[in-house]
């Protein structure tokens, strides 16, 4: 019989699976996936102390639930809370927003650019994939997350099922990004896809800080249009003097979609974020600009080498 059978027969739960060392990007990501691992290790030997003493397998929070005192209980980087699901929007084709509850005077407590890491099932063996949270950080009462499902995807899997009503297992928060308000003059954003997350977070930190006095540009690569995630919260940050951005379309001629698609105020360059228009955006004001880069590994991989030819300083680049 093997482990995860003479597991569950003593009914336990699965052993988290050890994640492939090609998983690792080798960026000094803070987690970096091979520590998620070890935490998962170590949550699940407490899991399992606490039902071999006499506890059940149940997650934090579900006690509460079960007894009508559900009260979303504030993260924890050492264990799981369950938050319930209370929405489920499409954003796009493949993107789905969710809500989750808080207490009524309760806030994730994440600063501006941290994320958290989910935990789901896949035919019963845990699997953990990390999120960022979209909504403002100080929201109180619900958190909003952008989950990309991928056809593939092992959480993609798990995701596509999650309805109304169901809890989503999280913990953290996670990540390094400082955000003090005035130490650039400017903040330059290279964001793809759902790296737009980390972004909005701290687009919603500068913008509401009527103290800070650096801008923020946000230069977004999608596919397509109808790839574009935030659009309805991209064009309320325009409406601030501090912010703009431009859509960058990899994939989609000009003649494709008419131009009377686009809202009021959006500007939309066909092509990828390129040298050339990194040179540009980059301008002289070198020691001001501090550069955030969030996407795929190629397209952070693409940027962080775009920045190098252009001898842009690294102590100013934040790769999420
Ligand atoms: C700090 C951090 C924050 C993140 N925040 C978010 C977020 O807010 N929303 C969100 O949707 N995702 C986010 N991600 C990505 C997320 O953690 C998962 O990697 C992603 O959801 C895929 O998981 P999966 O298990 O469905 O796919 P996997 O089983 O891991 O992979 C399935 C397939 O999808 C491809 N794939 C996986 N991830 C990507 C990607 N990012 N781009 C292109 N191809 C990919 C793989 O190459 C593979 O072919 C974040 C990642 C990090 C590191």
């Amino acid at each position: 019989m093997d482990t995860q059978s003479t597991l569950a027969m003593e009914g336990l739960p699965q052993k988290p699976e050890k994640p492939l060392d090609s998983d690792c990007c080798g960026n000094g990501c803070v987690p970096c996936v091979l520590d998620i691992y070890a935490e998962e290790l170590a949550i699940w030997e407490r899991e399992c102390a606490r039902i071999k003493s006499g506890g059940t397998s149940h997650s934090v929070g579900q006690e509460e639930e079960e007894n009508g005192e559900y009260e979303s209980p504030a993260l924890s980087s050492s264990e799981y809370h369950q938050y319930q699901i209370t929405a489920v929007i499409p954003e796009t084709h493949d993107t789905w927003r969710f809500t989750c509850r808080l207490g009524p005077d309760q806030s994730l407590g994440l600063l501006p650019g941290q994320h958290v890491v989910i935990r789901g099932y896949v035919e019963g063996k845990p699997i953990t994939r990390q999120y960022t949270p979209v909504s403002d950080v100080r929201l109180k009462g619900a958190f909003h997350l952008l989950i990309k499902v991928y056809r593939d995807g092992r959480m993609s899997q798990v995701v596509r099922t999650c309805q109304v009503g169901d809890g989503l297992e999280i913990r953290g928060p996670f990540g390094c990004l400082q955000y003090t308000p005035n130490q650039y003059s400017r903040v330059l954003m290279l964001a793809a896809g759902t790296g737009v997350a980390p972004m909005a977070q701290l687009i919603q930190a500068m913008l509401t800080n009527e103290d800070e006095e650096g801008r923020v540009r946000l230069l977004y690569a999608c596919r397509t249009y109808h790839d574009i995630l935030m659009k309805s919260e991209i064009a309320e940050w325009r409406q601030f003097w501090n912010f703009s951005a431009t859509f960058l379309l990899s994939q989609e001629p000009p003649t494709e979609t008419p131009s009377g698609q686009y809202q009021y105020g959006e500007e939309i360059v066909h092509g990828k974020i390129n040298k050339t228009l990194l040179e540009k955006e980059l301008g002289k004001n070198v020691s001001g600009t501090r550069v955030l880069v969030c996407g795929t590994r190629s397209f952070d991989s693409d940027m962080l080498q775009i920045l190098d030819v252009c001898n842009f300083p690294k102590d100013h680049i934040f790769k999420f």
